[in-house]
C-alpha cells in the first residue's frame, strides 16, 4: 500500500503569476510554442469535486471527508471564465471542453455553457463546445445542456459489469444509470457521443472485449485510454498499464480491426474500424505512444491556474491577473508569451525514464487540473 499522500490544492503549490510583456501585441488568431505547436484546445475544469471516487483518479482514502476541496471563493466565476475563454479564442482556440471533477456538479453549469456558446472564432465560426462527464446526472441534464448550446458530450464508463464498475467508481453507482444517461443524451442530439474507458490491468481489462462488442454497431464511439501516471495519489505502476496495442490485439482476435486516418492533426485517439463495416473504436496511448508532438491543449484549473501540460507540477496564476485589475489586452499578451515559451513534452520524455518520473509526488491531481 503506498504511503498516504495529501494531494495539492491551491495553497499547497507555488503558482507563478505570469509576466506581462512590455510589448502588448494584438492577437492574430494563432500562436505557436517552441515546437511549433499551435494553441487550439482549452480544457476548463469547473469544479474539483466529484460524486464518484474512481480508484485511479480520486481514491477514497485520499479524497475523504478530511480532504480540503477548494472553497467557493477560490473558484473562477463564470464571468472570469468567459474573459479567459475569449482571450484564448482570439489566440486560436477552436474547441473548449468542460471537465473537472464532475462538471455537471457545478451549479448553473448551463449558464456558463450559454455564455461560452456565444463566443466565435476570429473568422466567425462557432466553437466546438463539449463536456466530459461520468454520466451520473446526464439523463436529468441532457436537455438543458443542449438548450444552452452544448454540442456534444463524452461519457466515462469503465465496465459493463456492475460489480467491476462499482469497484472502480467506489460509490456503488450502477452501469444501467450511465447507459440510460448516454441514451437520453444521444436522443436529444448531444452526439456523436464518445465513451471513455480507462483500462487498468487486473481491474477491468477483462471488460475490453465485452465493451467493444456492446458498442460495436451503435451510435457510440468507444475509446480505450491507457491508465496514466497523472497526479500522485493513485499509486500508479507501469505493470497496471495495458498497452493500446494489446487492446487492439484482443479485440481484433474476435472482431477484426483495421487502422484508419485521424479526423484531424493532433487527435489524441488512434482510430481503428471494424473490418465488417460496423463502426470504429479509438485507443489513447498516452503512456506507450506519447503524442506530445501534436499537443495543442491548454488546461485551466478550477481556480484559474493555467497548465500547459497534464503532467505539470505547477500552473500559471491567471486568476491573480484577473483579480489584480489587469486588462484583457495585458492578460492576452501574458497568455501568448506563456504559450510561445511552452516546451512541455512530459509523456515523450517519460517513456525513457518511467520509474523516476512516476515517483514524482508533486504532480497535480487530474480532478484538480481537469481530465
Ligand atoms: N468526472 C468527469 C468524468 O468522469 O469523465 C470528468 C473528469 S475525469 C478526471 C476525465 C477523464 O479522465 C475520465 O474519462 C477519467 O476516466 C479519466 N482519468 C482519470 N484518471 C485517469 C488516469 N489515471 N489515467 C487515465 N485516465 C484517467
Amino acid at each position: 500500500m503506498p504511503e498516504k499522500i495529501i494531494p495539492v490544492a491551491d495553497h499547497r503549490h507555488i503558482h507563478p503569476v505570469p509576466t506581462i510583456p512590455a510589448d502588448i501585441d494584438t492577437p492574430t488568431g494563432s500562436v505557436t510554442d517552441v515546437f511549433a505547436r499551435p494553441l487550439r484546445d482549452l480544457r476548463i475544469s469547473v469544479t474539483d469535486r466529484c460524486n464518484f471516487r474512481c480508484v485511479y483518479c480520486m481514491p477514497k482514502d485520499v479524497f475523504d471527508k478530511n480532504y480540503a476541496f477548494l472553497p467557493q471563493t477560490s473558484l473562477l466565476t463564470f464571468e472570469e471564465i468567459i474573459r479567459i475563454a475569449r482571450i484564448f479564442v482570439a489566440h486560436g482556440v477552436e474547441k473548449i471542453r468542460l471537465t473537472g471533477g464532475e462538471p455537471l456538479l457545478r451549479k448553473n453549469i448551463e449558464k456558463l455553457i450559454d455564455m461560452l456558446s456565444a463566443l466565435k472564432t476570429p473568422d466567425g465560426r462557432e466553437l466546438d463546445l463539449t463536456l466530459t462527464t461520468n454520466g451520473s446526472l446526464l439523463a436529468k441534464k441532457a436537455q438543458s445542456l443542449k438548450d444552452a448550446g452544448l454540442k456534444r458530450v463524452t461519457v466515462s464508463l469503465d465496465s459493463l459489469d456492475d460489480t467491476t464498475f462499482k469497484r472502480m467508481n467506489d460509490v456503488d453507482f450502477p452501469v444501467a444509470d450511465v447507459l440510460h444517461g448516454m441514451n437520453v443524451a444521444h436522443h436529444i442530439g448531444l452526439g456523436p457521443i464518445k465513451v471513455n474507458m480507462v483500462v487498468k490491468g487486473g481491474m477491468n481489462d477483462q471488460e475490453i472485449v465485452p465493451m467493444a462488442r456492446h458498442f460495436k454497431d451503435s451510435p457510440f464511439i468507444l475509446r480505450f485510454i491507457e491508465y496514466m501516471d497523472v497526479g500522485a495519489s493513485n499509486g500508479w505502476k507501469m505493470d497496471d498499464v495495458i498497452p493500446s496495442a494489446e487492446v487492439v490485439r484482443r479485440i481484433s482476435e474476435q472482431m477484426p480491426l483495421a487502422e484508419i486516418e485521424p479526423n484531424y492533426t493532433g487527435e489524441t485517439a488512434e482510430r481503428w474500424r471494424y473490418v465488417d463495416g460496423s463502426g470504429e473504436i479509438g485507443v489513447i496511448s498516452s503512456v506507450t505512444q506519447a503524442f506530445c508532438g501534436s499537443c495543442t491543449r491548454a488546461r485551466l484549473s478550477t481556480e484559474g491556474k493555467l497548465y500547459t501540460c497534464l503532467f505539470a507540477t505547477s500552473g500559471h496564476d491567471l486568476r491573480a491577473l484577473l483579480r489584480g485589475g489587469r486588462s484583457d489586452e495585458e492578460i492576452s499578451a501574458a497568455v501568448a508569451h506563456l504559450w510561445r515559451a511552452r516546451s512541455d513534452r512530459y509523456s515523450a520524455l517519460r517513456t525513457a525514464n518511467t520509474d523516476n518520473i512516476a515517483n514524482a509526488t508533486k504532480r497535480v491531481e487530474m480532478s484538480y487540473i481537469g481530465g
